[in-house]
């Protein structure tokens, strides 16, 4: 039987840092499944050295020489350049099934069990919940499934202008046609939905396995201070959407595991 992985996607070292901080947290918590991180060409040797010390496997991803179908697409539609670049965990043949996982996400515990699920389960979009979240779905790798994506994402574009628009359009029964595949909003939580529908996230919110940082503000565009172990940032920007013991959490494990990997002249760099 083929291998099972969690695959995650980084195109710059700011998310290539989210990416480590996912892979740590999936380490944590004792998967005994493979992780893969597909990088795009701009991350920086010095942080693919250190997805190399968390995953088992860090592929560079050029979309630019991966193909004839990619480049068509990416010919048509320069501005879906990070969408190709996810598209091509569908090239992962070497894994049977895979999770995929925005680097902007967490694990708070074991979550094997989702390799029990099939292609395309995902959770609810929090915004529009006849929509999945693309920030966290289960897959089966497929060359032939990567092509039609491709075209599709060529002649049709995406109507949010990223992945998520284009794989609910491909995947487009998700909303009605099986259950099964839809998978518990515990699985991809996110902290708009947390503020949006507060006594349900005190009632449910202990239950959360997976955390998601959507939005324009990350946990990398806040600093931390170490002495103290408080995260700071703008408070303005912090009450927004953010759940501090999220965010909390996600710098502890970044300051404890990941910034040691990390070459100090570069650790201490902003992000970008
Ligand atoms: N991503 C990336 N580089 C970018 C933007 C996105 O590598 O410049 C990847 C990364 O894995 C990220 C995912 O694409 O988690 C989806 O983007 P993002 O999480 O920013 O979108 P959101 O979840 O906020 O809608
Ligand atoms: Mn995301």
């Amino acid at each position: 039987m083929s291998e099972e992985a969690f695959v995650t996607l980084a195109t710059s070292d700011s998310y290539a840092k989210g990416a480590m901080v996912l892979g740590q947290s999936l380490r944590n918590h004792h998967t005994n499944r493979k992780l893969v991180a597909l990088v795009g060409p701009h991350v920086t040797d010095c942080c693919i050295e250190a997805l190399n010390t968390i995953f088992d496997e860090v592929c560079v991803v050029n979309v630019l020489d991966s193909g004839d179908t990619a480049n068509l697409a990416l010919m048509k539609r320069p501005d879906l350049g990070v969408t190709l670049t996810k598209l091509h965990c569908w090239t992962l043949t070497q894994y049977s099934k895979c999770v995929f996982m925005d680097a902007d996400t967490m694990v708070l515990s074991n979550i094997d069990e989702l390799y029990e699920r099939e292609e395309l389960s995902a959770a609810p979009d929090p915004g529009w919940p006849d929509c999945f979240n693309s920030g966290v779905f289960v897959f089966r790798p497929s060359n032939e499934t990567h092509d039609k994506l491709l075209t599709f994402c060529s002649e049709n574009g995406s109507f949010d202008g990223g992945d998520q628009g284009v794989l609910n359009s491909y995947f487009s029964t998700w909303a009605t046609a099986d259950i099964s595949k839809h998978l518990p909003f515990i699985y991809n939580l996110s902290s708009i939905a947390i503020y949006s529908y507060l006594p349900a996230f005190k009632q449910y919110g202990h239950n959360a396995k997976v955390v998601h940082f959507l939005g324009q503000v990350k946990p990398w565009s806040y600093s931390y201070d170490t002495k103290k172990g408080e995260v700071k940032g703008s408070v303005s920007q912090q009450s927004a959407h953010m759940h501090p013991d999220y965010l909390l959490l996600w710098w502890q494990l970044y300051t404890k595991s990941v910034a040691p990997l990390l070459k100090s002249a570069y650790r201490d760099e902003p992000f970008s």
